[in-house]
């Protein structure tokens, strides 16, 4: 297992975040550096660093993801008007942190997925 990233020590709040979310399974916090008005990482409070790490004892982890960031959605007033949600992979994918996380994104109308 690769060494642990910055989000460890947000888990365990050994650093500032402006975390609005943590239960067991995960937490979430704001992006440092916004895309977007509403732009929040949800993380397993396990290190996985990619999503080719993901494993078949992960999937109760990767439903908490979803659940949670629809229901930070909802308290966010953007779930009607809609989001996108991200997990990027290695480099190909433009991943920077290697412990895997869904970034929830919206607010604003956020164009077409890829730009060209
Ligand atoms: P990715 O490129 O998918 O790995 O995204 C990493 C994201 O983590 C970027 O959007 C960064 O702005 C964000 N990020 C990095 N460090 C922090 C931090 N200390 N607190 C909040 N967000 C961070």
């Amino acid at each position: 297992m690769p060494e642990e990233t910055i989000f460890s020590k947000i888990i365990r709040q050994e650093i500032p975040a402006d975390i609005v979310y943590q239960d067991d399974l995960v937490t979430a916090f704001r992006d440092i550096n916004a895309q977007a008005p509403t732009h929040i990482l949800i993380i397993p409070n396990k290190h996985i660093p990619t999503a080719n790490d993901i494993g078949e004892e992960d999937e109760p982890i990767l439903g908490r993801i979803f659940t949670v960031a629809a229901k930070i959605a909802k308290e966010a007033g953007i779930a009607e008007d809609g989001y996108r949600l991200i997990m990027n992979c290695n480099t190909h994918g433009g991943q920077e942190v290697y412990h895997i996380h869904l970034h929830l994104l919206g607010g604003r109308p956020l164009g077409p997925m890829l730009s060209r």
